[in-house]
């Protein structure tokens, strides 16, 4: 009899899993599968809206999986091998984790699997297509998303597989000390593994979990995606698919999405969405770094504020306290919701890099701490793109201009009265700067970075 191990990561479902299924494959008839996650120590640090939802994700597929999932808290170097040991099994099947982090963790699992003779098999990953996988003409990354989305759309992805039945799962009993590392005993549960003294997670997360994906799912193929071209930067309309929390989490793979989608504009423009994480994902493959590091050499050149002022406005664009009502709308909704809108989150985001001059890095970690979708590819490449140091083609010069767009996107002003009801009254602050000057300010200082950059200086400045 064999025994395999699923390790699950960022793929929290049953269905369309390809680890999951090769995991049952191998172990075969009569053959047992461990069902494992890992509660890693440095999952704590993340925002609490994130731990929630993951806690209640884990919850829901241990439901699917008969409550069998195993939960084990620790280092995953010691953990993974530990429990392969308990149970004798030499193949430890994974979703592929292209992030840095996700690299640099699975070589240490994988070099402290081979110390006790098992290995780790990487299948599939959380993108339609691997992530390193479309190339140029000439076998370089794309660096400008058309070309990419028409390479991406050209490749192609696989139709959506079902759970795997007749698997018999596997709960190894950790033993009387509870667990390995003297971390705590499994018999706690996700919610308690994944809590943090003082945690107040936003009191209108969504649903967690596989079942509530797909009646994301189901209720935007049911109609909003017909219209989804031409509503989808409209943030007081309930246009977008909020799908993604669950894209995050792997409840969902975007094959099941994209599966689904027919012809039509409104389909057509949310493949392209979907593109957009695919190509965040192939960015951040090829240039780990850029997680953190401005792709675009200027962007280590630009000069950004720091000290008490720039942490006084900081303090008013996160509290959204700004006095430009579109802006504020959006940092309550974070806060309230753990999710922003599209339109939004590039108009806050465009706000303080270029009204505030505050480093792109602090509004990015402020966004991963809250956003229940928080994702760095998606995010830091989001924050990259509008910052004017990303990816493409959206130069610095096009700084949003957050009344403007208040008045196209939120022309009946819905959005900002659910998020800023004292918006017009005497009661909310006047604008903290003057946008007309900070753009001003924003276009002079990448002049000085794009110079310093061409005359090869060393790097940034404070
Ligand atoms: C500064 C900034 C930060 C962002 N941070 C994140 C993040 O941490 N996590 C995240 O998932 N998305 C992020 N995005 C992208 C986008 O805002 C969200 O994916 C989208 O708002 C999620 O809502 P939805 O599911 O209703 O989107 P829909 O409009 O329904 O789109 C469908 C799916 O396509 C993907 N998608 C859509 N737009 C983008 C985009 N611009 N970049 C990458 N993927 C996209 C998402 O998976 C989304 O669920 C960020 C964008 C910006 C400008």
């Amino acid at each position: 009899m064999t025994a395999t191990i699923a390790w699950f990561r960022r793929d929290l479902r049953v269905a369309d899993q390809p680890a999951l299924r090769a995991a049952v494959d191998e172990a075969g008839p009569g053959g047992e599968v461990v069902p494992l996650f890992v509660v890693d120590p440095r999952l704590l640090a993340t925002g609490a809206n994130r731990r929630h939802f993951l806690a209640g994700c884990l919850e829901e597929l241990s439901g699917a999986l008969g409550g069998r999932l195993a939960l084990r808290a620790g280092p995953p170097e010691l953990v993974v091998p530990r429990v392969a040991a308990e149970v004798g099994a030499t193949r430890v099947f994974v979703t592929g984790d292209g992030t840095g982090f996700g690299r640099r963790r699975d070589a240490a699992v994988e070099r402290a699997l081979a110390r006790v003779g098992a290995s780790l098999v990487p299948v599939s990953s959380p993108y339609a297509v691997p992530p390193g996988r479309v190339r140029t003409g000439t076998g370089t990354p794309y660096r400008v998303f058309t070309p990419f989305l028409r390479a991406w759309l050209g490749h192609g992805w696989r139709p959506p597989q079902p759970a795997p039945d007749g698997a018999r799962w596997l709960v190894p009993d950790p033993g009387p000390d509870g667990g390995p590392d003297d971390g705590p005993p499994a018999v706690l549960g996700p919610g308690d593994l994944l809590a943090r003294p003082g945690d107040a997670p936003a009191e209108d997360l969504p649903v967690p979990g596989e079942p509530a994906g797909h009646r994301a799912l189901e209720a935007f193929l049911d109609g909003p995606v017909e219209a989804y071209a031409a509503l989808r930067d409209l943030p007081g309309t309930p246009g977008t698919s909020r799908l993604s929390p669950y894209l995050r989490f792997g409840c969902l793979h975007p094959r099941q999405v994209l599966a689904r989608l027919g012809a039509g504009d409104g389909p057509a423009a949310f493949r392209g969405e979907l593109a957009w994480r695919e190509f965040a994902a192939d960015v951040l493959w090829h240039r780990p770094d850029s997680a953190w590091r401005p792709l675009a050499p200027a962007g280590a050149h630009l000069r950004c504020d720091a000290g008490p002022v720039a942490d006084e406005r900081f303090a008013r664009w996160s509290s959204g306290t700004t006095g430009f009502p579109l802006v504020d709308a959006g940092m309550r909704q974070l806060l309230a919701e753990g999710w922003m809108h599209n339109r939004v989150r590039m108009v806050a985001a465009s706000f303080l890099v270029k009204d505030l001059h505050v480093d792109w890095r602090r509004g990015a970690r402020w966004f991963l701490e809250h956003l229940v979708d928080g994702d760095v590819a998606s995010n830091n490449h989001g924050w990259q793109w509008v910052a004017g140091t990303g990816t493409d083609a959206a130069p610095f010069h096009r700084v949003f201009n957050p009344e403007a767009q208040r008045a196209r996107f939120d022309p009946d002003g819905g959005y900002v009265r659910r998020y800023v009801p004292e918006a017009g009254t005497a009661a909310y602050p006047p604008p903290m700067v003057d946008h007309g000057a900070e753009r001003a300010e924003a276009l002079a200082r990448w002049e000085d970075a794009r110079l310093a950059a061409r005359a090869g200086g060393g790097g940034a400045r404070a």
